[in-house]
This record gives structure tokens, sequence and C-alpha cells, in this order.
């Protein structure tokens, strides 16, 4: 009996010992809002968007609004950075266009190519076809390795590979959200980490795992780390409205990427389906079972998609987004008295609210078409 209870003792201990709780409160931008505070500017107009930014690897400057497209098959394309570029702001490429549309594209219009990143994941053809269209376009010299989970010794070896092959390249690498995997990617060759596990309006991971970071909090972490070794972070997904991307810059976010902001623009791909009058256009998770049945031949049968599929009210042309984004941004710089998005996080106080916005007329604005 002795030995029974002993055994059970250890048993309870060894469970006891290896799970761990954090009790300390993670936030999501719905949790928080900005306190106002007193400041000197005047106008809006008297706020700047654009920032330069010095890579710590690439040793390259780049100057611009720091907004980026996701690289979804729907949002990151061609079309999309034509327009992105005029406003100052970029766009991850996906990895599907061939290294001849790449040529075609960086060859008819250089005025782009600085907005643009190549995308590509760790896969042997990737990297392959990843050397192919930066050989092709020696104007495109930012990089966005993308991988669901950054956690893996592979991906920090492929990162420090990809750093090799392209010493004066800029490189974005992710997704990760806490700061010790953001300090290895950078001291492995990331300029600007990605930070964002589950947040995405058309991600599942959350609920086919359980896996994820409360988006806030994990910008907030990950930018400190980042910040420690003059890297970047660029807050990627959870982006829902101009108010939440103040927040993202707030908490000390660099860049931020939006995937589901930009669905079912004009520039976005896809086919406008029309039902009751009212114009729809597909927009789907990069591991959803539409995007692996078109891009991999269906679902390998050892995962399951991350993924999910829906149709979004068509919002004309992304101008319209952008500059309600710009605005909103704008507007927020006042409020909080910083007069670039630099100086954002040194003007923020958070509060930790349990309403942020009043639905009383539901959250459609018959003015803003859609
Ligand atoms: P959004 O701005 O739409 O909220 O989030 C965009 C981000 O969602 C992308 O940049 C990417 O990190 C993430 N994402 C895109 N597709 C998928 C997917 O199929 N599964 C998961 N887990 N994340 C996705």
């Amino acid at each position: 009996a002795a030995a029974v209870a002993a055994a059970g003792v250890t048993a309870c201990g060894t469970i006891a010992l290896s799970m761990r709780l954090e009790e300390d409160v993670k936030l999501d931008y719905k949790d928080v809002l900005l306190r106002p505070k007193r400041s000197t500017l005047k106008s809006r107009s008297e706020v700047d968007l654009n920032r330069t930014f010095k890579f710590r690897h690439s040793k390259r400057e780049w100057t611009g609004v720091p907004m980026v497209v996701a690289n979804m098959d729907t949002v990151g394309t061609f079309e999309m950075a034509n327009e992105m570029a005029r406003h100052g702001c970029i766009v991850a490429i996906h990895k599907h266009y061939t290294v001849d549309e790449w040529k075609a594209f960086a060859a008819e219009n250089p005025k782009t190519a600085p907005y643009v990143c190549a995308s590509a994941g760790t896969s042997k053809t990737d990297m392959a076809k990843l050397d192919a269209i930066l050989d092709a376009c020696p104007s495109v010299t930012t990089i966005c390795l993308d991988v669901a989970n950054g956690y893996s010794e592979f991906f920090i070896g492929a990162v420090k590979r990809v750093r090799e092959r392209w010493p004066n390249h800029t490189i974005m690498a992710g997704n990760v959200v806490t700061n010790e995997m953001t300090e290895e990617l950078i001291m492995h060759g990331a300029d600007i980490v990605k930070v964002g596990i589950g947040p995405g309006s058309v991600c599942t991971t959350r609920k086919q795992t359980g896996v994820g970071y409360p988006q806030l909090s994990a910008v907030i972490e990950c930018a400190d780390a980042a910040h420690g070794l003059g890297g970047f972070v660029c807050a990627d997904g959870g982006i829902t409205c101009p108010g939440d991307a103040a927040k993202a810059f707030g908490g000390g976010a660099d860049f931020i990427m939006m995937g589901g902001m930009f669905a079912g623009t004009e520039e976005a791909a896809g086919a406008t389906v029309v039902r009751d009058g009212k114009k729809y256009k597909q927009f789907y998770g990069m591991s959803s079972n539409t995007a692996m049945k078109k891009h991999a031949g269906g679902v390998a049968e050892y995962r399951s998609s991350e993924g999910k599929t829906v149709e979004v009210p068509h919002k004309g042309p992304v101008a319209g987004i952008v500059l309600d984004l710009l605005g909103g941004l704008r507007s927020a710089c006042t409020y909080i008295g910083a007069a670039t998005i630099k100086e954002m996080p040194r003007r923020t106080t958070f509060i930790r609210v349990s309403q942020q916005l009043n639905q009383i007329f539901g959250s459609h604005d018959l003015g803003k078409g859609g």
C-alpha cells in the first residue's frame, strides 16, 4: 500500500510540475481603448504617417506608411500593390505568381517595387522560386518568410539560410507571439518579425488547436524584445477597423499587416458573386480547404484545414479603405498627441474596458456602401 501511495504522489507531482498556468491578463484590441491626452497638435493634417526605418541586417532604409497587405491569394495581388504604392503602403505579394509574371510586373511598374515583398514558405520549391524572383527582379529588395508556426528549428534554419543568400535584402519572418522567439528570429537574420498566431479574420487555428495568444499583448511583448535588438515587428492579423490599427501602433507595432480589411475590394482577386442584387467577393484563409484545393490539390490527410472561406460584401476601390484607415490613424494621433506613428507608443496609455462600442444600431454604416 505504501508503494502505491508513493507512486500516486509521484504521478500527481509530475502532473502538477509539468503543467503551467500564466495568470496575468493578456489583451486583445477589443479589451482596451486609448486614453486621450492634452497636446499641441492643432489639426490632424499636422500628423505625418510616414516613417523611416533603418534595418538591422539589410542596412537598408525605407520610408513609407507602415501598413502591409497580407500575402494571401485574394488580397496580396499585383493590382493591389500598384494602388497601395500610391499611398506609400506595402503589399506582401502572395507566393503563387510565376517568375515570368514577377518579371513583367517589376519591369512595367518600377515605382511600385519599393513597396512590395516577395513571399515564400520554407519548402525547397518555395526557396528556389524566391531565388529566381529576386534574381529576375533586382528592384524587389524585401522578403516575407511566412509559416503558420514560426517555432520550429527548421524555420530558424531557413531564415538563416535566406539571410546568408541575400545579405542586403530586408527580411520579414514569422509568425510568432512570444519574446524569446522574436529574439531568436532577429538574431538569425530577420529585420522584422511578424507577430500573430490565431487572430486572423479567416483563421481557425485557435478553434482547431487551442493554440494562440491575445494579439495586443503579443505585439507589446514581442515589440519590446525586438526593439532591444534593433529589430522591428509587424502586427499580423486581427485588425478589424482603424481603431485596432491605432492600438497596434500604440502597443509598439512598427508595421501592421491586414488581410480581411482589404477583402472584397475591386483590387482583390476573385470573382464577384451577385445575390439578391448585392455584390460579394470570396475571401479565404491560406490554409483553408479552398486554398489547399487550389494550390496543393486538396488537404493532406495528416492535417486539417486551419482557415475558412467567407463571402465579403463588395467594398469598391481599395483607395476608400486606405483613406479611412489613414484618416482614423491621423485622428487617433491628434487625440493622444502624437505627431507621427513613431511617437504613438510614447503617447499611449491603454485603458482596459469591458465595452468599446455602442451596438444599439448594429455595426453596419449605411453611409459607407458595401
Ligand atoms: P486579418 O487581417 O484578415 O485579420 O488577418 C490576416 C492574417 O491572417 C494573415 O496575414 C495571416 O497571418 C493569417 N492567415 C491567413 N490565412 C490563414 C489561415 O488559413 N489560417 C490561419 N491560421 N491564419 C491565416
